[in-house]
């Protein structure tokens, strides 16, 4: 468990086009709320906008994920942030990412498809 968390690895969801990152909950953290003004993110009761989610450390839910995510190269460290979760993040009956996973709408019509 050496270099778990190296500040700045930039952990970053790993949903191609999907730009959510530990980084931009952090500067969110650390900006004022419009709706209770002079509180910081951090401090006030508003709904985080997502949250990261860590690759499973179960082998069989980590194919899964790795199915889900459809990528030629995966990044270093896995995450998959909320927004591709049908509950908003892992659970027993939606364990995997399936939501607003952009590879699927591009142009499959195009592509032909050989088994
Ligand atoms: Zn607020
Ligand atoms: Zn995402």
């Amino acid at each position: 468990m050496a270099d778990k968390y190296k500040t700045g690895s930039g952990e970053i969801c790993a949903v191609k086009y999907c730009s959510n990152s530990r980084k931009i909950l952090f500067l969110r953290d650390n900006s004022e709320c419009g709706e209770h003004v002079a509180i910081l993110h951090k401090d006030c009761a508003c709904i985080r906008p997502f949250r990261l989610h860590k690759f499973p450390k179960n082998e069989e839910k980590r194919r899964e994920w790795i199915k889900a995510l459809n990528r030629k190269e995966l990044p270093k460290h896995i995450c998959v942030c909320s927004e591709h979760f049908k509950d908003g993040k892992p659970t027993p009956r939606n364990p995997t990412p399936k939501l607003k996973l952009t590879y699927v709408t591009s142009d499959v019509n195009s592509s032909k498809f050989i088994y």
